[in-house]
């Protein structure tokens, strides 16, 4: 028999997915599990938690047991390791000190978990300690493209980026705790809130920084429950410094359990000076469906919110999205998606993604054409919505004028005729205020734009030259 310990991994799972004929099962509890080594005919298994390990000695342990003596002979043995933090490069196990504390299966419920790292039961006060385990690593969960680098800055979210970077130098000791991240979905408040975390632990990297979508959190809560494993539950949360919880509203109008225990948590961080971040895509004043107490204790900190980026913010994203991955693409094809896609920078991506999909899979180079097929299909589904920005750039482009000149005090004929242009078609095809979009035409107020409206009206009736212009620019809208 081959002693690799992957193939024998594989042949046990292969029995247990037909032993058990259940794949939900099997999936949860079964495919996570990584066989690490085989010595001595130990089997060593790695489990992502000790929730995990708990569950598998409670309810997978017989047939655990019969697996791996089918596989390893009567006298095989198994050990778990409770999974290790990721950042520690090459092998998590490296960080193992040798446990000499080999057991037959029938005692394996003592035999627990051993990623022991002497330096860190030194450093850290407050182990997480299920019999036996002296101290774990905790897998912080942190998605390492999200880095705070990586998240372009702009209007739209600077408050919510700086308030980021001043938690990470000074985690639960700055006035924002808990900071709370809201907008809505696609604006990086994921991004933003992993990105804090990495630059904690970049800072500080003794820290125990913990990402955690609600879900999970409730879910894991939910099995705790089950278990009357409630207080490690607790004991684990308790051992965090920098807690991040994803997508609070997950919670409302439900699980008044785990709201519950979040509001015993975060009342113990917070004592401990240790921070809280959480995100929401409503602001906490439309939080209400959360229990009463937690949310009074969501205002305590700072809320910041990200905002839909504008049409400078949106270019530089894509340009840094096509610098990270190496790819070059024609300055006006980047526009054409920056002013186009514009309320949602997941969708941004998105549409960038399927244009190069587009051009490497026939092969064809990416040019304003393909761009704007694309788009156009990309787009339907979300109900398009003209903006203002983009109405001054087709004017500006077509009278060849530079776009500032919308914004600009000057009196030229030719610019105030254009300004009129955008305010008239930005009445007619958007959804915006007289208000908004004479603000964003030069800063004028609603009776100017009424009065843009009219000359536009006006002239499309009495000027020959002007009529041509109106159906000309009408004809490149609706392109
Ligand atoms: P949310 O959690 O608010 O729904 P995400 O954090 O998942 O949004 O962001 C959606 C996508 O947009 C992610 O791929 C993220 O990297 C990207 N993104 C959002 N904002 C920025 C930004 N300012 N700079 C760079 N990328 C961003
Ligand atoms: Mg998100």
């Amino acid at each position: 028999m081959s002693k690799d310990y992957k193939t024998i991994w594989n042949n046990c799972l292969r029995i247990i997915r037909d032993t058990l004929q259940n794949e939900q099962v099997y999936n949860t509890w079964f495919l996570p599990i990584v066989p690490v080594q085989l010595e001595d005919n130990v089997l060593t298994l790695q489990v992502p938690s000790p929730f995990f390990y708990e569950w598998l000695e409670e309810h997978y342990i017989d047939i655990l047991k019969k697996t791996i003596r089918r596989e390893l002979g009567p006298g095989g043995m198994l050990r778990y390791s409770v999974v290790v933090e990721q950042s520690i490069e090459g092998n998590p196990y490296k960080t193992l000190l040798p446990s000499s504390g080999r057991k037959a299966i029938h005692n394996m419920p003592k035999d627990i978990p051993i990623n022991i790292n002497k330096d860190d039961i030194k450093e850290l006060p407050n182990p997480f300690t299920i019999p036996g385990i002296q101290k774990i690593k905790i897998h912080s969960q942190l998605n390492e493209n999200y880095t705070l680098e990586n998240f372009v800055e702009g209007d739209c979210n600077r408050l919510a980026r700086s308030a980021g970077y001043a938690v990470a130098e000074n985690p639960g000791r700055t006035s924002f705790n808990p900071l709370l991240l809201y907008g809505n979905a696609g604006l990086g408040k994921t991004h933003l809130a992993h990105a804090i975390g990495i630059k904690t632990k970049e800072n500080f990297p003794d820290k125990t920084v913990l990402y955690v979508t609600a879900e999970q959190f409730s879910q894991q809560f939910r099995e705790a429950a089950a278990n009357n494993n409630i207080s490690d539950f607790m004991h684990f949360y308790e051992m965090i410094d920098v807690l991040i919880i994803d997508d609070i509203y997950f919670w409302e109008n439900k699980v008044p359990k785990t709201q519950d225990a979040f509001f015993h948590i975060f009342n113990y961080l917070h004592q401990r000076n240790k921070q809280i971040i959480i995100t929401s895509d409503k602001a906490p004043a439309e939080l209400t469906g959360l229990e009463p107490r937690l949310m009074s204790r969501l205002k305590w900190g700072l809320s910041a919110d990200l905002q839909v980026p504008n049409v400078e913010t949106r270019i530089a994203i894509l340009k840094q999205k096509l610098e990270n991955d190496g790819i070059e693409m024609p300055y006006e094809v980047i526009e054409y998606i920056a002013y186009n896609i514009n309320n949602n920078v997941r969708e941004l991506e998105g549409a960038l993604i399927s244009l190069m999909a587009q051009s490497s899979l026939n092969k064809k180079q990416i040019t304003l054409d393909l761009a704007k097929q694309m788009i156009d299909k990309f787009v339907k589904n979300t109900a398009r919505e003209i903006t203002i920005d983009y109405i001054q750039k087709v004017i500006c482009d077509y009278f060849n004028l530079p776009i500032e000149s919308i914004q600009s005090h000057t009196r030229k004929r030719e610019i105030v005729q254009a300004r009129q242009l955008a305010m008239y078609f930005a009445k007619k095809m958007t959804k915006s205020s007289l208000a908004i979009i004479g603000l964003q035409c030069g800063n004028k107020d609603h009776a100017t734009v009424l009065h843009a409206c009219k000359t536009v009206t006006n002239l499309t009736e009495t000027d020959k030259k002007f009529r041509f212009w109106v159906e000309e620019l009408e004809k490149k809208f609706k392109q």
